[in-house]
């Protein structure tokens, strides 16, 4: 049995704690240079590609019949590209950029930028048919049949475009909630079929492109490390981490209603950089799972070779995992998230969790500074639900800390500005990190700002896509 291994009641001196002590290596800090950086960079290739399709464009063809549609077509293709090149960047979790963000901010980013690559794509294949419609002084449905049929790589760049445009409306707010997280995620893969789709016509008919071979060069290379980047971080480092630390599943414990925690263990743990906070997409290789991975936080720090993830049943992943047999191959990708001890700007702290958001708040607090003089606010609908209860009251107890528990339906017991004053007077002078389902999350964050808390002193994560 290794259970008791992530209990903190066990002391120092008993020889089962010796045995397996925490992880010592953490992942590294952000460095919020590389985030200003690359985001100075950003803005720098989006005015170079504006130049470039102004400085690409004669006055002469500006006064040909189309021209002027022709040239907003060429403009609003290339930077709705350019665009599209930069969201593939903050889908591909570059650790540099995932650590200064974590996920929660990089999708963030993703969805205020989503609406305008898809837009000006779409603009530009409208504004494009109608500029050659005007020069071939032709009707628009009979040019886009000639576009398809006689311009190279145009059919490719259609069905692209279409792609593109079904993606949009499944990620539009009210389609998107109605679809199934795995369907909608199999749908987004799709965008990068439909951007390698339209990758050739951008460099065979762009005027930024055709009789200039160095922007043809820059612009494959930037797409091809783009590419690269993708691969490697979504796919060949998971592979080799997965394979390297081949973590099966050791044991499957009841926490309370409907939660469980699984055990795993592993090779080489001790050299995982992982800091408290931290979350993994898991893929648990068994029938029926193997194929979608889900986010789960560590619920402890890992204890080599053992780690621990606590799961609460509300769908069919999570009711899976709590049926896995000791055995199971489990592959990952990660770690990933910013509510870690990194993120500390004060010498104190409070700790507001929802629910299940108690997981990562539970394995942040072994990893904060014993200084910190935590206040943990646990929130759940009854007594039962409070998981991981003792172990976060003795991780309190050892740092001399405050355990608040709020108990009761989410109308009634709301982390309103006046509650969350009245469990942590002083918040304003700590670091807050929250963590749970949406609802909690946005009411304990706009307390905290309401009560004085500096932005640059909130840490969450919601725990929901
Ligand atoms: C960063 C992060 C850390 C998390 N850590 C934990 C944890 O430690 N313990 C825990 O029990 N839960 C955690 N979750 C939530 C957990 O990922 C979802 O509850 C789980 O994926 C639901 O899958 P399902 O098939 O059982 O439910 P579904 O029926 O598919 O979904 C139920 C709800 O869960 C959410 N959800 C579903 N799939 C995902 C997904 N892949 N990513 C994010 N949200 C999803 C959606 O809001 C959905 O409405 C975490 C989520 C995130 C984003």
């Amino acid at each position: 049995m290794v259970t008791t291994v992530f209990d903190p009641a066990q002391s120092p001196q008993k020889r089962r704690a010796r045995r397996y002590p925490t992880s010592a290596r953490r992942s590294p800090p952000p460095h919020p240079a590389v985030g200003a950086a690359a985001a100075t960079a950003a803005v720098a290739g989006l005015v170079a590609v504006v130049v470039l399709a102004v400085a690409t464009e004669t006055t002469r063809e500006l006064r040909l019949p189309g021209g002027v549609a022709t040239f907003v077509g060429s403009l609003t293709g290339l930077v709705g590209m350019y665009l599209a090149l930069v969201m593939v960047v903050l889908a591909a979790r570059v650790p540099a950029f995932e650590r200064i963000l974590g996920q929660d901010g990089m999708l963030r980013w993703h969805r205020r930028l989503a609406p305008w690559p898809i837009g000006l794509i779409v603009l530009h294949a409208l504004v494009v048919t109608l500029g050659y419609a005007q020069a071939a002084r032709t009707g628009v449905l009979h040019e886009i049949g000639t576009l398809v049929d006689s311009y190279p790589d145009m059919l490719g760049a259609t069905a692209g475009l279409l792609l593109l445009v079904m993606i949009a409306v499944a990620s539009f707010g009210p389609v998107r909630r109605r679809l199934r997280r795995e369907t909608w995620w199999v749908m987004h893969l799709y965008i990068y079929l439909a951007l390698a789709l339209s990758f050739a016509h951008v460099i065979a008919l762009g005027p930024a492109f055709v009789g200039h071979p160095l922007t043809r060069v820059v612009w494959s290379v930037l797409w091809a490390l783009t590419a690269g980047a993708v691969l490697v971080n979504r796919f060949l480092v998971p592979v080799v981490r997965s394979a390297r630390y081949r973590l099966r599943v050791v044991e499957v414990l009841p926490e309370g209603p409907g939660v469980v925690s699984v055990v795993l263990s592993g090779r080489n743990l001790d050299r995982l950089a992982v800091s408290g906070g931290q979350f993994f997409a898991w893929r648990f290789l068994t029938r029926g799972l193997w194929w979608q991975a889900h986010p789960y936080s560590i619920s402890a720090l890992p204890r080599p070779p053992y780690v621990r993830l606590t799961v609460k049943q509300i769908g069919d992943h999570t009711a899976a995992v709590a049926r896995l047999q000791p055995g199971t191959r489990v592959a990952f990708e990660g770690p990933y998230g910013a509510v870690t001890s990194h993120a500390l700007r004060s010498p104190t702290v409070a700790l507001v969790a929802g629910g299940i958001g108690i997981t990562a708040l539970r394995s942040l607090l072994e990893d904060l500074p014993k200084s910190t003089d935590p206040v943990v606010v646990m929130r759940a609908a009854s007594e039962e639900e409070l998981v991981l209860h003792e172990e976060v009251a003795e991780l309190v107890r050892h740092r001399k800390g405050t355990l608040h528990t709020v108990v009761g339906s989410r109308s009634r017991s709301r982390m309103t500005p006046a509650a969350l004053g009245r469990l942590v007077p002083d918040i304003a002078r700590r670091d807050v990190f929250v963590c749970g389902p949406p609802g909690l999350v946005e009411d304990a964050v706009a307390a905290a700002r309401r009560l004085g808390v500096p932005p640059s002193c909130i840490h969450y994560e919601i725990y929901s896509w």
